[in-house]
């Protein structure tokens, strides 16, 4: 069980906007999260992970205080070990595919299991560079399942695919969310293209 409750000013360029989100999200749940642009969705997924600090409010996660403004305390982002997936990839420009995967685990099987699905692994000697838009795309989702994380946080992580690949690869990565037990929160854009994903929907404003 996630328990969410937090509450802050987005530094918008016109005017004030809050971020309010009192949320609970069951564990192994896959919830959608939609808003238009510019409302904190990106914002979000990074006070989770611990990236970004609220002003106010906590996160608890199976029990375990991550987050509690009032007794100050912050649980550092590599102690809370989410999977994350950034909307601009975040990929290292000199290391080749196969590198990013070592870098975040060291189990082989897992890793080349993780390439099959992402249909990646003839190209693990390339670098991002030499990948196109889709091939990163989907390097940035393998390399955050590596870790087999409990919370996974993926910001638009389809929007580079094309339908086919991009149904393909969601229903392989149902499976895994399953088998993994993870709990998965997704911003995007367009609910249409999670459909069969999840039942579970976060709207913010
Ligand atoms: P979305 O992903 O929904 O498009 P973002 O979370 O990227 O929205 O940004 C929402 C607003 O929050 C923007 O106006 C942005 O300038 C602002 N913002 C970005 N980073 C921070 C931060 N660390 N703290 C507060 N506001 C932020
Ligand atoms: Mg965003």
């Amino acid at each position: 069980m996630i328990r969410v409750a937090i509450e802050t000013k987005l530094k918008a360029y016109s005017g004030q906007q809050a971020l309010r989100v009192v949320r609970e999200f069951e564990a192994g749940s896959i919830i959608k999260i939609f808003g238009p642009s510019g409302s904190g969705k990106t914002t979000l997924l990074k006070i989770i992970a611990g990236f970004v600090q609220p002003e106010k409010g906590s996160i608890v996660v199976d029990g375990i205080t991550w987050l509690d403004t009032h007794s100050k305390i912050s649980m550092p982002p590599q102690k809370r070990k989410t999977g994350f997936v950034f909307q601009d990839y975040a990929l290292f420009p000199n290391m080749t595919v196969h590198e990013h995967m070592t870098y975040a685990a060291s189990d082989e099987a897992w890793i080349g299991r993780l390439l099959k699905i992402g249909k990646l692994e003839t190209f693990v000697a390339h670098k991002p560079e030499y990948l196109s838009g889709g091939q990163q795309q989907r390097l940035a989702i393998l390399r955050a399942l590596a870790i087999k994380p409990k919370l996974l946080l993926m910001d638009e992580p389809f929007s580079a695919l094309d339908p086919k690949m991009r149904s393909e690869l969601i229903s392989d990565l149902k499976l895994l969310f399953t088998e993994l037990g993870t709990t998965v929160l997704i911003v995007s854009h367009y609910p249409q293209e999670l459909e069969g994903l999840t039942e579970h929907e976060l709207n913010i404003h």
